[in-house]
């Protein structure tokens, strides 16, 4: 077996530079919230694969679904001919994604593509082309979900032209308020902002929708004052926009609800997901109102692979596993006991800026002063160094790159957490020095 240098030669020589890793070892096997490397070494993992494995890694119920579909057959295409996996995910999906109307689903394989077939669906109905997007945000890197993305380097530097009519509102982003202002005295102008943004940007009468993340996730975990969104959700309806809610990072219980819209009771049009939807297998959907799914003639939307069986498999035993292992309470309960040690590092590190986020999906911003708010971006790499170092992965995110997020499997033991937040903290304390 080739170790982790052995087979970074491979990397270097064969792998485009351009993929990013945020790790230097490679992986042998993984389970719950642990990852085993090919040189023996053991990782408590925070990061889930980017928020993937909020089930764990290798969950039984999932590894087994996985087997029994791939000995029975692997692909059809649904477009050619269908299976039982692609409507019962459908039905399962349109019962959980909040809404009190008729829903229906599509399949894709990754996030972006969820977001390219939400604007394709919020266009065709409307008859309409401008997409309303917010600073901050990460919609993905095909082209309309990169052109919808924010943070120019490494994602959109060099890739232009972009796609048209794309307009991009100020974020809800309160620890950097864009208007200068403070919450509650602000009265979330930022919100109403939106109906100036008709005056000066772009025609409400020409949005065909407004794509948003709920919490901003690689924006770096930017969580909106509760009146934020059902106030550009009416602002939405009272103009025929669809309104999109980008749930790829936010949703499948990471907020400790099963989306992080359920916070506020806000149904979106529109709602995009993947990541944990099945636990790393390769699947993406959109679900939401009937008659904006069904607008789109037949044959527009699809895909070779989209909502493959075994992906879908995958799907519903995680589903399965929300049942009856009430991951929504332990959601819930794991994000009181981060939050209780996040507020802590506050507390005890002049470093720590902020501590934001919903249920676990919780952040560090972290300042090289609070006054000024200097983003601490080389600090929180070596943080991120320090931790992996020390057998914990975590991520950095943010448009500076100064922000600490937590996406640890929702299945991690008391005893990894420990373990995990006490090498944070040994982290934070070096960095404090
Ligand atoms: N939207 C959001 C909110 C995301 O977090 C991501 C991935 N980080 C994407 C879209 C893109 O997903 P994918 O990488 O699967 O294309």
């Amino acid at each position: 077996m080739s170790t982790s240098s052995d087979l970074q030669k491979l990397r270097d020589t064969y792998v485009a530079k351009s993929v990013s890793n945020a790790t230097p070892f490679y992986a042998k096997r993984a389970f719950g919230a642990a990852i085993y490397d090919v040189d023996g070494r053991e990782f408590i993992d925070f990061a889930g694969g980017i928020g993937v494995m909020n089930v764990g890694h290798s969950h039984p119920r999932v590894v087994a679904a996985i087997r029994d579909q791939a000995e029975k057959f692997t692909h059809t295409c649904f477009m050619v001919v269908m299976y039982p996996e692609y409507v019962t995910l459908a039905e399962k999906l349109c019962a959980i994604v909040p809404g009190s109307f008729p829903k229906m689903a599509v399949f894709a394989n990754s996030g972006s593509e969820a977001v390219e077939n939400a604007v394709k669906v919020a266009r065709h109905y409307t008859k309409r082309h401008a997409v309303i997007t917010f600073s901050n945000s990460f919609h993905g890197r095909t082209y309309m979900a990169m052109s919808l993305t924010s943070k120019v380097k490494p994602y959109k530097l060099g890739f232009g032209p972009f796609m048209s009519d794309i307009y991009r509102m100020p974020y809800a982003y309160c620890y950097r308020c864009p208007f200068g202002l403070r919450y509650p005295e602000c009265h979330t102008a930022c919100a109403d902002y939106l109906k100036e943004f008709f005056i000066g940007e772009v025609a409400a009468e020409s949005t065909a929708a407004l794509i948003v993340e709920p919490v901003q996730g690689e924006g770096g975990f930017i969580t909106p004052p509760p009146e934020y969104l059902p106030k550009v959700l009416k602002i939405c309806r009272d103009n025929g926009i669809v309104f999109v809610a980008d749930e790829i990072q936010s949703g499948m219980g990471r907020t400790g609800r099963m989306f992080a819209v359920n916070h506020w009771n806000v149904e979106p049009d529109l709602v995009t997901v993947a990541k944990s939807l099945a636990a790393g297998m390769p699947l993406s959907a959109v679900v939401g109102r009937a008659d904006m799914m069904n607008s789109p003639q037949t044959g527009g939307l699809g895909g070779t692979y989209g909502g493959n069986p075994v992906s879908c498999r995958a799907a519903l035993a995680v589903l399965e596993i929300f049942e009856e292992e009430g991951l929504l309470q332990k959601s819930e309960a794991l994000g009181r006991k981060v939050k209780a040690r996040f507020d802590e590092f506050h507390k005890k590190f002049e470093i720590v800026g902020d501590v934001r986020g919903l249920g676990p999906m919780l952040a560090l911003e972290l300042v090289r002063d609070r006054h000024t708010k200097e983003p601490a971006a080389t600090e929180a790499k070596a943080l991120v160094k320090f931790c992996y170092e020390r057998g914990l992965i975590i991520l950095s995110c943010g448009n500076f790159g100064n922000v600490i997020r937590s996406l640890m499997p929702l299945v991690i033991t008391d005893e990894q957490l420990d373990r995990g937040l006490a090498i944070m903290e040994e982290g934070l304390a070096v960095l404090s020095k």
